[in-house]
């Protein structure tokens, strides 16, 4: 696109909606596959029945399988520090600090949170099936999906006096209290666990996360509803990556008439320029049949007299039409950013050589 100019917000928004476009597809082809591993998993009930299934799989171990159980810790379990009734094997404990700041641009308190502190518990534990069968739950931390229920919230809020608040002012920040929260894997609630299924020497059955790569998930929610969440990320970062992708091929598709009517406007000026030199040059001949060459002396004279008003070095040779001012060179007028004469700023509609007789 020689000489054409892409501007740099053209070439800004075509940059980042292919970007964005191709991060989300990735994105969604991720969703998909977890999605199609999940379907492909193996569900298994936790018995008896499933030693057996091990004992005849490659390895004791099924790369991906999908199981569910009541969670039992292995020895003694975390209290909760809130309601001493609730018991669990996981516990995380977070203190936020929520703030409002002054921004000067928008003119308004904007909302800001900052993690103070954060406490992670964990005891093992085990998911049990229908009978004493126990699955041990390995590296629980490493899962995605929900496996923890809020068990306290409270937020303590900061009672100002009249100097806070003048200082408030001052310094733009306003403290507006610390949220409390505890969440915790209750025991005896019902979990959902999906991978790697191994059988240990010792004839112990483990869950643990994937060694081919697959998601780990546990989560309290029924598979179905786990598969779904799955399903609907994926078709999110399909929306996603489709709609930035047209918002590319928009920027595109402007780009291409942007540049069409530039080459447009080129062959029309290149037109008009072969039109002109055409009758300058018949003018020429027509000058040399009818006139002495003292005469076109002369006329030369004249012409270095009027010079062109843009460039000042060659002579005004066209005519505007229809104002019909004769104020400068034709390659001047060629580079005229608009179609307008430059001394009384009348559309140009058509221009024609000058010559004097
Ligand atoms: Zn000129
Ligand atoms: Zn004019």
């Amino acid at each position: 696109m020689d000489g054409f100019p892409l501007s740099i917000t053209e070439a800004l928004c075509l940059g980042s909606s292919l970007a964005l476009s191709g991060i989300c597809y990735y994105l969604y082809r991720k969703s998909r596959t977890t999605v199609d591993k999940l379907d492909d998993a193996p569900h298994l009930i936790i018995d008896g029945n499933l030693k057996n299934i091990l004992k005849v799989t490659p390895g004791a171990c099924l790369q991906y399988a999908v199981i569910e159980g009541a969670v039992r810790p292995v020895g003694e379990p975390l209290t909760s520090h809130f309601q001493k009734e609730i018991v669990g094997v996981l516990q995380k404990f977070m203190l936020r600090e929520h703030r409002l700041l002054w921004n000067s641009l928008s003119r308004t308190w904007m909302d800001s949170e900052r993690v103070l502190h954060e406490r992670v518990n964990a005891v093992p534990f085990v998911l049990v099936g229908s009978d004493e069968t126990a699955v041990k739950v390995l590296c629980p931390l490493q899962a995605s999906g929900v496996y923890m229920e809020m068990t306290h919230e409270k937020f303590h809020q900061v009672n100002y006096g009249l100097g806070d608040i003048v200082g408030q002012f001052l310094s733009g920040e306003k403290l507006k209290g610390q949220l409390e929260i505890e969440e915790m894997l209750k025991v005896g609630a019902s979990l959902t666990g999906v991978g790697e299924l191994i059988m240990d020497r010792d004839g112990s059955l483990n869950l643990r996360p994937p060694s081919n790569g697959s998601q780990y998930f546990l989560s309290i929610t029924d598979f179905e509803t786990l598969r779904g969440d799955q399903e609907s990320n994926a078709v999110w970062w399909k929306v996603l990556a489709t709609g930035f992708a047209l918002a590319g091929v928009v920027v595109l598709l402007w780009v291409g008439r942007r540049y069409y009517r530039h080459l447009k406007i080129r062959s029309e000026r290149e037109k008009e320029r072969r039109e002109f030199e055409r009758l300058q040059a018949e003018a020429l001949r027509a000058r040399l049949a009818g006139t002495a060459p003292e005469a076109l002396q002369d006329s030369a004279d004249v012409q270095i007299e009027n010079a062109c008003v843009i460039c000042l070095s060659q002579p005004r040779n066209c005519i505007l039409l229809d104002c019909g001012h004769v104020c400068c060179c034709h390659n001047c007028y060629q580079a005229l950013p608009q179609r307008r004469c430059p001394i009384c700023r009348q559309n140009i509609r058509r221009v024609v050589p000058l010559y004097h007789v």
